[in-house]
């Protein structure tokens, strides 16, 4: 698989270069020179398939001469042993809970998929690297816990100090071993902007490699199409359409669900749900992508005002607004209108959402009342609601039910290293270790 920039002004790449550039110097995004467009035969067949075996399947066609068959095969059949429930919550509208990995939130797909091909480059290379990462709070989980213990390679997590909820930091400060965290005084921009430095500064660079684990790297970005065939396979009929609802920030989930539609699966409308930082809805309607900073709501994990993941969409439509309007319906909703569906679920029919499934599960609805052909809906969870209780109206937060893993982080003691905003000091702190 070659991979070529949306910027189109460095060259191409194979997957390995792609999987350890994270970015193109030109700053665009990798993405797949040829997607193969795959028989009906393919999907349908599907169906007799368990979830990890269709992983494979699709992982296969794009990887096929990148990793070798039964090494891809355990990759998959390893990182991605969890559950993944598909539950009826009204007349056509299913549930897809993505949050049953061990950082219950669907950031796991992505973040130990990504860790093992990484490990299985540096296996054969025999190089070793380390990962540096900015979090404000969901990604950091997922990343420690995806690259926990993974050979060749060491992660240091930046977060700003007081300003990640205690059970994300506890996430992130407690596993020890090959992850390290890094507590900023300062903000998560400030994290974000010292590791953009370190990946800038020559002298650090000539004695370390360092890598990152941006969600737009493209081995986080592929498995994160693996459950759209799960849920087609399970829900397919031969004459009421499918769609997706995906509450978006970054538009990756929704990014890998369009890839996969254009390698023939059959799904006929994607819901890009977002909260007040609309911008990709707001480009649907007016043709204008105009990112702004981001707004704070309660929908956290999704408060981003330049997705970046935009350009591969762009891209994949060959900008043409048009055509990506015929895939993508795009919606927004405000705080108040995310709690009162989070109130009005859990009143009708006792289903606890976190705050970004309650936005894609209102992206559904609209979409299902607006549009007069009946359609079978899944609407993606992408969080335990136990991650973002503070977030949650009391009422609803107090029916929480705290799986153990995350009870048992919470007594656990943190390890950190306290560090100002200064490069120097990220810089000190890196030689030394
Ligand atoms: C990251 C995240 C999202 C948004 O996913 P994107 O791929 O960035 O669009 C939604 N919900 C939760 C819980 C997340 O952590």
């Amino acid at each position: 698989m070659k991979l070529y920039s949306t910027q189109r002004k460095s060259e191409d790449v194979n997957f390995e270069e792609a999987v350890f550039k994270g970015l193109p110097p030109d700053n665009g995004l990798y993405l797949p020179s040829v997607l193969p467009l795959l028989p009906l035969d393919f999907w349908h067949s599907l169906e007799s398939k368990s979830f990890q075996e269709m992983a494979f399947l699709y992982a296969n066609e794009l990887l096929k001469d990148e990793i070798p068959e039964n090494i891809l095969k355990e990759i998959v059949y390893e990182t991605l042993s969890f559950e993944i429930p598909i539950i009826e919550t009204e007349e056509n509208m299913y549930v897809m809970e993505l949050f049953q990995g061990p950082s219950l939130a669907f950031k796991d797909f992505g973040a130990r998929f990504m860790a093992r091909i990484m490990s299985y480059f540096l296996s054969i290379s025999k190089k070793e690297i380390n990962i540096l990462v900015a979090t404000s709070g969901d990604t950091g989980g997922a990343v420690a816990m995806g690259f926990f213990n993974s050979p060749g390679i060491k992660v240091t997590i930046l977060y700003p100090s007081g300003k990640v909820s205690n059970l994300q930091e506890k996430q992130l400060t407690t596993l020890g071993a090959n992850i390290h965290a890094l507590e900023v005084n300062g903000t998560f921009d400030d994290c974000q902007k010292l590791v953009k430095e370190a990946f800038l500064d020559a002298e650090l660079n000539s004695k370390m490699n360092l890598s990152s684990a941006n969600s737009i790297n493209i081995a986080r970005l592929i498995p994160q199409a693996f459950y759209y065939l799960y849920a087609y396979s399970i829900l397919k009929s031969e004459n009421i359409p499918l769609v997706f609802s995906v509450p978006s920030g970054n538009f990756g989930n929704i990014g890998a669900g369009l890839i996969a539609k254009k390698m023939g699966l059959p799904i006929d409308k994607f819901i890009a749900s977002t909260n007040a930082n609309n911008i990709v809805p707001q480009y649907l309607k007016t043709g204008i992508f105009n990112p702004r900073p981001s707004v704070r709501t309660i929908s956290n994990a999704m408060d981003v005002g330049n997705p970046s993941n935009f350009a591969r969409i762009h891209d994949l439509y060959s900008g043409n607004l048009e055509e990506v309007r015929k895939d993508v319906v795009g919606y927004w909703f405000d705080d108040i209108q995310t709690e009162k569906a989070m109130q009005d679920v859990y009143e009708k029919v006792d289903y606890l959402m976190c705050p970004h499934t309650a936005v894609a599960y209102l992206g559904l609805k609209k979409y299902q009342e607006e549009c007069k052909e009946k359609s079978t809906g899944v609407f993606l969870g992408t969080a335990h609601p136990a991650k973002f209780m503070h977030e949650m109206p009391s009422n609803l937060s107090n029916k929480v039910i705290i799986p153990d893993s995350l009870a048992n982080i919470a007594l656990k003691p943190k390890t950190s290293t306290k560090i100002n905003a200064e490069f120097a000091d990220l810089k000190n702190y890196l030689f030394k270790n």
